[in-house]
């Protein structure tokens, strides 16, 4: 019998991995674009179909049919679900590559988000300035469809929390775990990293701080797959200087960017491996309630998902309201929010909904990214649920034997 030839080609490829598709229409109830504007060119199999249709040449890739493969989210609710296995991740980001990055695309935005020292910058002026009292005016004149003005609401001054003490139990023969910072989350969100090396070393672990650098999930995402290899091979050296045995990051939206990167190492959401170690955690009580957002990374592609909830668990008297599962999105995704502005705010408010009918006095979220998009839009609703990275409220619950 002759064995089938592997695909050599980007449109062989697409072609394959779209012919794995037997339209059956599982996944259109999961897909949140599907759910905001009820069209099959905006579902997964409408994208299928189209990516298909442009790798065979039998349709050009027009702004018209580009837009709605464009508006994916990257969400992923759709693989999870699809008794056939298609391997959408793979077919989006080889279509993307295809037709290249949208010229909708804030290309110097995004090159700023993705450098930490000039996030740093930005950070220090903001603050020195007042930034944040000050934003919306300044947004408010900048076009609705703004990139800029997306980004400016969104900005929020990084969160100045305590650093956990450092427990005492660290041997050079732990197991070693590289920490990949990223890019906006080395910065916004360095509270969560740092919670994140307290938990690991307090259960047995050695943790080894990579350098601050982007991973490439944006330019991988957008079509830009020159930049995103280039930045693979950054994240390849950085992890072989490290010795660890296994990456993580506080982040799932680089996880799975990562793991494409480092196709034989174990790469995952820290809060897998804390959830292992459990037993050798001790947390003081707190009496809070909290509503546990779970970013669409998180679910699909780091799946931590019951691992969080046993960690968090492990804090007495905290109340966990966990928020509905798929097809919600908040709408964050990446850039989406910043080229999508208009869809992004829809999604989020579904979103935001959700957690006004728990009623929780926090707001918990692992993606920088979901909690920047959720806080621009509670500061429009005049909503005040302080939010934070689950690892930061852990960390502050440990008890650390003197
Ligand atoms: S569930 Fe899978 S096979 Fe069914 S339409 Fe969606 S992508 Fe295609
Ligand atoms: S990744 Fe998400 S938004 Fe995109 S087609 Fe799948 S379910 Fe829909």
């Amino acid at each position: 019998m002759a064995l089938e030839k592997p695909p050599h080609t980007r449109k062989q490829k697409i072609a394959s991995l779209a012919d794995q598709c037997v339209q059956c229409g599982l996944c259109l109830p999961t897909c949140p674009t599907y759910g905001l504007d009820g069209n099959e060119a905006e579902s997964p199999r409408g994208r299928i179909a189209i990516a298909a249709a442009l790798a065979r040449g039998d349709a050009e890739p027009t702004e018209a049919l580009r837009i709605h493969l464009d508006h994916c989210l990257g969400c992923l609710n759709c693989q999870r679900v699809c008794p056939a296995n298609v391997k959408y991740d793979e077919l989006l980001v080889e279509t993307r590559a295809l037709i290249g990055p949208s010229p909708r695309r804030p290309k110097q935005l995004l090159a700023m988000l993705k450098q930490p020292s000039l996030l740093r910058l930005a950070a220090r002026v903001g603050g020195s300035t007042g930034l944040a009292h000050w934003k919306q005016r300044l947004a408010d004149r900048l076009p609705a469809t703004s990139a800029w003005r997306s980004a400016l609401e969104t900005w929020s001054e990084p969160a100045h929390v305590a650093a956990p003490p450092v427990p005492k139990n660290q041997h050079a023969d732990q197991p070693a775990v590289a920490l990949f910072p990223g890019c906006v989350a080395s910065v916004e969100d360095e509270a969560a990293e740092r919670a994140a090396i307290t938990l690991l070393q307090a259960a047995g672990y050695r943790v080894e701080r990579l350098p601050a650098f982007c991973c490439g999930a944006m330019d991988l995402h957008g079509g830009d797959m020159d930049t995103a290899d280039r930045l693979a091979e950054r994240v390849r050296d950085s992890w072989q200087r490290s010795g660890a045995t296994q990456l993580i990051s506080v982040t799932p939206g680089c996880l799975g960017t990562l793991r494409r990167a480092l196709p034989d190492v174990t790469v995952s959401d820290p809060v897998t491996l804390l959830a292992e170690r459990r037993d050798r955690l001790v947390f003081r009580p707190l009496e809070r309630r909290v509503a546990v957002h779970l970013p669409c990374t998180q679910l699909n592609v780091a799946r931590s998902e019951s691992a969080l909830q046993d960690l968090l668990r492990q804090v007495p008297s905290l109340d966990l309201a966990m928020l509905p599962r798929p097809p919600h999105c908040c709408g964050a995704a990446g850039s989406h929010m910043l080229e999508f502005p208009e869809r992004a705010a829809r999604l989020r408010e579904g979103v935001l909904g959700q957690i006004a009918r728990l009623a929780p006095q926090q707001l918990l979220s692992s993606n920088i990214g979901c909690r920047l998009h959720l806080a621009a839009g509670m500061d429009k609703q005049g909503e005040q649920w302080p939010t934070m990275h689950p690892l930061t409220l852990l960390a502050q619950q440990l008890e650390i034997s003197p």
